[in-house]
């Protein structure tokens, strides 16, 4: 196996089939664009399992993504995408960055979801992105972008009511697509708490209710145990 990329939360490693890469999850932690970094103990188990359990529901759900399977706890063998190097931000109740942008306050519920493209490029600082700005890079063409701003939506819808069973609050995530060997758009990278925003529903307080990244970003603390919730939540969801 040779190493492809190692980013900074997985390692893509090529296998004997040159249409199948194997990613492993890493503890280390960053955020800030790397300005802060940590290790979060567990977390590449916990997010291959969490992201391992929710790509599989989209799947049974008709969304296409890039999983195949774990072969271990912090493994998972995913098709080989050529990566859209766009992030695609779908939010629900305006947190983060959209508040810091907007002055909108933080916990407002949005009227609809809404769907937000950042440039995948650390060195700029994953800007925000125009559709016309999307186009003049060259990035995608709009018979594409409609295609991913409807799996996004669609992925929001299966994920807010999965979440929601598991008494969690899908604030907003974060999508990477690529295209696979037909050319054909599917999902890829993770979902995990490292890519969503989470707020438990048991808890009032702003910051007991985080089960997020953000308590890494925001050095609130139990860090660990809330990645763990979050794991034994959506597998008890799904009965594994
Ligand atoms: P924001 O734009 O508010 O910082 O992030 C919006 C959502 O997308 C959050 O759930 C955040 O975790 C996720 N997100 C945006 N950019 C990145 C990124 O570069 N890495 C990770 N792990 N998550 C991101």
């Amino acid at each position: 196996m040779a190493k492809l990329y190692e980013g900074k939360a997985k390692i893509l490693y090529s296998t004997e089939d040159p249409e199948i890469l194997l990613s492993v999850y890493k503890d280390d932690a960053t955020a800030f664009n790397a300005q802060k970094k940590g290790t979060i103990k567990g977390k590449g188990e916990i997010n291959c399992t969490v992201a391992s359990a929710l790509f599989q529901s989209l799947e049974t759900n008709g969304i296409a993504t890039h999983y195949i399977d774990c072969p271990t706890p912090n493994q998972m063998r995913v098709k080989a995408v050529k990566i859209i190097p766009v992030e695609v931000v779908v939010r629900n109740i305006a947190a983060g960055s959209l508040c810091r942008q907007t002055g909108l306050k933080e916990g407002t519920v949005l009227p609809c979801p809404l769907v937000e493209y950042y440039l995948k490029d650390d060195d700029l600082g994953d800007p925000l992105l125009t559709r016309d700005r999307l186009f003049l890079l060259d990035i995608v063409t709009e018979e594409q972008l409609s295609t991913i701003h409807k799996m996004a939506l669609k992925i929001n819808q299966h994920l807010q009511e999965f979440f929601n069973r598991c008494q969690i609050t899908l604030v907003d995530f974060k999508l990477e697509f690529g295209f696979d060997s037909q050319q054909k758009i599917i999902l890829a990278d993770e979902i995990s708490p490292d890519t969503c925003r989470l707020w438990d529903q048991t808890e009032t307080d702003p910051q007991a209710r985080v089960m997020d990244k953000d308590r890494f970003r925001k050095d609130l603390g139990q860090v660990e145990s809330a990645y763990s919730k979050v794991q034994e939540r959506v597998l008890a969801a799904l009965n594994i």
